[in-house]
C-alpha cells in the first residue's frame, strides 16, 4: 500500500513539477536551457520510476526541486513516506532539499524541521534532533506543541529524567494534555526512575521527595505504591511498609509477587508471622500465586512443622489445582518421608519437569503488542508503551 502511495506521490509531484516548467517556460521565467534541463530531469524521474528504480527515480525529483518550490508540501509529505519505509537517508536528503530553499515560508520551513527531526530520529541522530526540537519548542506555538513530544521520547530514550519531566511539565499545561492519564502516568514513571536510582544509592530521603511528586499527577500509582513499599521498609517503618503491600495486594493482586519480600521481611522483623499467614491464607483463596503458596508454606512448616504445611498444601491442592502447589508437594513428601532412592529420584525428576513447565508460564507479557519477557518492564520494550506490561500469573497455576 505505502509503494503505491510512494509511485503515487512521484508521479504527483513530477507532472506538478513538468506542468509548471511548462507556465514557467510560457512567461520567460527560466533562461530556454534551463527550462530544458528541468524538463530533462522530470523525464528521466519518469524513465527511472516506469523502470521500478525508486531510488534514482527519488535523486533525480530532489534535484528539480530547486526550481519547484511550490511542490513543497508533496516534498514533505514524501520524504515522512521515505521514512515510513525505512529509507531514512533518502527522507533526510527530501527534507534538508525543502529546508536550503531560499524564501521559504516561515510555517512550511517549521513543518520541515520538525520532519527532520522525525527523521533524526528514526537514524538515531538524537542530538541532532533534539537542537531542531528545542528551536521549534521556542518558536510558534503550533511548531512547539508538536515539538515537545518529540523531545520526550527523545529525553526518555536517553534516560534523561530530569528533562523529562520539565517537558512533559511544559506540555501538561496545555489544555489537550493536562487530563491525558497517559501523559499524567508518564510524569509519575519518571519521577520514579529517578527515585528508583535514589534508593539504590541510600538517599531515602530525596526518593521519597521524587515518588511525592510523582503523586501529584496521579495517586496511587502501581508503580509508586511498589517503591513506597520498598522506602518504607529501608527506612525502618514497617507498618508502613505493611499497609503499603495489603494496599497493592488489593488492588493490583496480580503484582504482590513484587513485594512479597518486602511484605514478608516487615512481618519477621515485627515478630508477627502469624498475621502474615493469615492474610496470605486469604490472599490465595482468591488468587494464584505461587510464590505467596512458597512463603506461607514455608512459614507453617517454621512455626508450626512440616507435618501442619503438608496439610495446608493438600487442601489448597484439592481446592486450587496447581502446578505449583503439586511440586510443593512433592518436596514436602521427600523431606518428610523415607523413600527409597530410585522413587526419591523419580520425585525430583517429575519435580524438576513441573517447575520448569512453571518458570515458562510464570513472566511478563504486554497487553498490547504481546512482548514476553522474564522479568517486568515498565515501558514495554516491543511497542514502548507505558503500564502495557503485566504478570502472567493465571496461566501459572
Ligand atoms: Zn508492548
Amino acid at each position: 500500500m505505502e509503494g503505491l502511495a510512494l509511485y503515487a506521490l512521484l508521479l504527483i509531484a513530477i507532472c506538478t513539477g513538468w506542468l509548471l516548467g511548462r507556465s514557467g517556460s510560457r512567461s520567460i521565467k527560466f533562461p530556454p536551457r534551463q527550462t530544458r534541463d528541468i524538463f530533462q530531469e522530470y523525464f528521466a524521474g519518469l524513465n527511472y520510476l516506469l523502470n521500478d528504480e525508486p531510488d534514482e527515480a527519488i535523486d533525480t525529483f530532489i534535484k528539480a526541486l530547486e526550481v519547484n518550490g511550490e511542490t513543497v508540501e508533496t516534498h514533505l509529505a514524501l520524504g515522512a513516506l521515505l521514512r515510513r519505509r525505512g529509507k531514512v537517508d533518502k527522507a533526510i536528503k527530501v527534507h534538508q532539499a525543502v529546508l536550503a530553499r531560499s524564501g521559504l515560508e516561515a510555517s512550511l520551513a517549521d513543518a520541515a524541521r520538525l520532519q527532520l527531526a522525525k527523521d533524526y530520529i528514526s537514524g538515531g541522530l538524537l542530538d541532532r534532533a533534539e537542537r531542531l526540537l528545542k528551536e521549534l519548542a521556542q518558536g510558534k506555538p503550533e511548531g512547539k506543541w508538536e515539538a515537545l513530544p518529540l523531545l520526550v521520547s527523545i529525553y526518555q530514550l536517553e534516560k534523561e529524567w530530569h528533562r523529562a519531566i520539565t517537558c512533559t511539565k511544559e506540555l501538561l499545561s496545555h489544555s489537550a494534555y493536562r487530563r491525558s492519564s497517559e501523559w499524567n502516568a508518564r510524569m509519575v514513571h519518571y519521577h520514579c526512575e529517578i527515585a528508583e536510582e535514589l534508593l539504590v544509592e541510600g538517599q531515602l530521603g530525596e526518593a521519597r521527595q521524587q515518588l511525592r511528586r510523582g503523586g501529584g499527577f496521579q495517586r496511587h500509582h502501581l508503580r509508586a505504591s511498589l517503591l513506597t513499599a520498598r522506602l518504607e521498609h529501608e527506612s525502618g517503618d514497617c507498618n508502613g511498609a505493611i499497609r503499603e503491600c495489603r494496599r497493592i495486594a488489593e488492588h493490583s493482586p496480580a503484582f504482590l509477587t513484587q513485594v512479597v519480600d518486602v511484605m514478608a521481611a516487615s512481618y519477621s522483623e515485627l515478630g508477627r508471622e502469624g498475621e502474615l499467614i493469615k492474610f496470605l491464607d486469604g490472599f490465595l483463596d482468591k488468587q494464584a500465586n505461587p510464590v505467596a503458596l512458597q512463603l506461607i508454606s514455608r512459614l507453617i512448616a517454621e512455626t508450626e512443622g512440616a507435618d501442619r504445611a503438608i496439610q495446608y498444601v493438600r487442601r489448597h491442592l484439592a481446592a486450587q489445582p496447581s502446578f505449583a502447589a503439586v511440586a510443593k508437594l512433592l518436596e514436602f513428601e521427600v523431606e518428610t518421608n523415607q523413600f527409597d532412592p530410585a522413587m526419591i529420584s523419580d520425585i525430583e525428576k517429575i519435580r524438576e519437569v513441573l517447575l520448569a513447565h512453571l518458570a515458562k508460564q510464570l513472566g511478563f507479557q504486554c497487553g498490547y503488542c504481546g512482548y514476553e519477557a522474564r522479568q517486568l518492564y515498565w515501558l514495554c520494550p516491543g511497542c514502548h508503551r507505558w503500564d502495557s506490561i503485566q504478570p502472567k500469573l493465571e496461566k501459572g497455576r
